[in-house]
């Protein structure tokens, strides 16, 4: 009998770690993909492949909900009080060129996150159009946008998982050969030989310690296997020690290679390289050009410049 019920108690016990299983991978999607709540057009196209450009025509936006607030206060406030209240993008228009890296600098509030959540579609803009490789997104299937974008946070999400875990979210096919590639690409490689475990090390509050520096060069090796036509990049702003940082400046650079790019930008390297840096206040787009144009021209920009980039220098 014990032979009989041996294998059924193996495999209720299967049954149960694959659906702790499931649970948690619908976890690590909610977190992963911010799911948006917009819907896809019945006859949406799917985005091309290869470096795309990326653009957006007279682009304003508010957060769903916040126009509804002012309507109930309509009566109460002039109504040019109300719009410059709600609306966090007014009139944004500029196009990178494929490959090319468009860093986007200003005031905190000024809505540089906002402008890249238009780029993922977690919102739609409320007038005008972002538009990846010509098409509109709002014409785009969701999955050939998730599969276009690649996202990378100041927090890089590490979940208590084993190294090459961590690395397959990003690609769940890829062979050992790839994620170890990844990682040294990622100027990784000297951590994977400290691993005990390799691969199969657990990371995480409860696994193996990372640094800030390796957790950023994680999440840069993920976004290589990924390999998206567009990363939109939200640059740490939390200081590394300068090995560190070096590292992580190196993989970036691997990682942005022939990719079109929005980076949120906060660091001098950063807007020195990228080929338009857009200054933003109050949602608009103050001023526009590279480094050397903007430092010329002697704006807001550089006012930035002295406060946020040139101390970094020293
Ligand atoms: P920071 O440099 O501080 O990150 P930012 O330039 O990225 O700022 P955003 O985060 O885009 O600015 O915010 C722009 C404006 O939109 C702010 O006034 C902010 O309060 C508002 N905002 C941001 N997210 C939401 C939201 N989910 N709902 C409503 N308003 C929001």
């Amino acid at each position: 009998l014990a032979r009989l019920y041996g294998p059924i108690t193996t495999l209720s016990n299967v049954h149960v770690e694959i659906m702790t299983a499931l649970v948690s991978f619908d976890r690590v999607f909610e977190v992963l993909d911010l799911e948006p709540q917009i819907k896809e057009s019945p006859d949406a196209k799917p985005l091309p492949r290869g470096p795309l450009s990326v653009e957006f025509d007279r682009v304003s936006f508010r957060y769903p909900g916040t126009s509804e607030t002012s309507v109930a206060s309509l009566e109460l406030t002039p109504q040019s009080e109300v719009a410059e209240d709600t609306q966090v993008l007014s009139e944004v228009s500029f196009r990178a060129e494929p490959g090319q890296m468009v860093a986007l600098v200003g005031p905190s509030g000024a809505g540089k996150s906002t402008l890249t959540h238009l780029v993922s579609r977690l919102y739609d803009p409320s007038e005008g159009s972002v538009r990846i490789g010509g098409l509109d997104l709002r014409e785009a299937t969701g999955d050939s946008l998730r599969e276009a974008v690649g996202v990378v946070t100041q927090d890089a999400q590490l979940f208590h998982d084993t190294v090459g875990a961590n690395l397959r979210y990003a690609k769940p096919e890829a062979t050992d050969g790839e994620l170890e590639e990844a990682l040294r690409m990622a100027r990784l490689g000297p951590l994977l030989a400290q691993l005990p475990n390799g691969l199969d090390t657990m990371v995480g509050d409860r696994g193996y310690r990372l640094s800030g520096g390796e957790k950023q060069r994680l999440a840069i090796a993920r976004l290589l296997l990924k390999a998206p036509s567009i990363v939109v990049l939200d640059e740490a702003t939390a200081h590394l020690d300068s090995g560190s940082e070096a590292a992580v400046q190196e993989a970036l650079a691997v990682a942005l290679e022939g990719r079109t790019s929005l980076v949120i930008a906060h660091r001098l390297a950063t807007v020195r390289e990228a080929d338009q840096i857009l200054v933003l206040e109050d949602g608009r787009v103050l001023e526009r050009g590279t480094h050397e144009q903007l430092l010329e021209a002697g704006g807001l920009y550089t006012a930035l410049y002295r406060t946020q980039f040139a101390p970094q220098s020293r």
